[in-house]
């Protein structure tokens, strides 16, 4: 693509490094910008940068947050014996939405691919398995619930966390498969993916 300006250019290329979006889009909303007035690009710009900067992970479940410890670690209604270990943070949306789940979560930040070089040390397993042995608050974590794709990596993952689980005395299981986990988890429709947490099997690793 030929571009009647360098600093055309450089908004497309940095533009089409979003999910979805190819090089016309990128140049299509690159135009449209320039025709908005000045005040809309730099709002654009500070709210991106402010987000980069500003966002914080909850120190105990690693999902977004305000704060050190998020609003759902600190929920006072919460079941803060049930932990859901999902793969990343919109599969925490995906579950808050059905309303059928009221415990904790665990966001890994991806799962185990020995292809793509994701170890175990990548993810947040140790941070899980600190969880358990250290509860914060009063009660002790009895079930952890394993919320995570039904591909190999997810398999994986699910099998690897188990093994590790398996000392801890710790219930753990398993979101019925069939339904699309993972990364198409937020397009699930709420019903079937709140059944499945209330359906929720036992899972071993034998
Ligand atoms: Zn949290």
């Amino acid at each position: 693509m030929n571009f009647p300006s360098k600093l055309i250019e450089d908004a497309v290329n940095e533009i089409s490094r979003l999910p979805g979006i190819g090089k016309k889009t990128a140049l299509r909303l690159t135009l449209h910008l320039l025709k908005q007035p000045e005040v809309i690009s730099d709002s654009l710009t500070e709210a991106i940068s402010k987000l980069r900067k500003n966002t914080k992970y909850c120190k105990l479940c690693h999902n977004i947050s305000d704060q050190e410890i998020c609003s759902i670690c600190q929920g006072a209604r919460r079941d803060k014996g049930l932990i859901c270990v999902v793969e990343d943070i919109p599969d925490v949306l995906a579950i808050e939405n059905t309303s059928q789940y009221n415990g904790l979560y665990h966001v890994l930040g991806g799962v185990l691919s020995p292809i793509q070089g994701i170890g175990p040390e990548e993810l947040k397993i140790e941070s899980l398995l600190y969880r358990i042995d250290h509860p914060h608050g009063e009660e002790p974590v009895t079930e952890v619930i394993l919320a995570l794709p039904s591909t190999m990596e997810g398999d994986t993952t699910a099998f690897y966390i188990t093994r590790k689980l398996k000392e801890k005395g710790v219930k753990v299981s398993t979101i019925a498969r069939g339904i699309p986990i993972g990364g198409e988890l937020e397009y699930t429709d709420e019903v079937t993916l709140g059944r499945s947490i209330l359906t929720r099997v036992n899972y071993s690793a034998d």
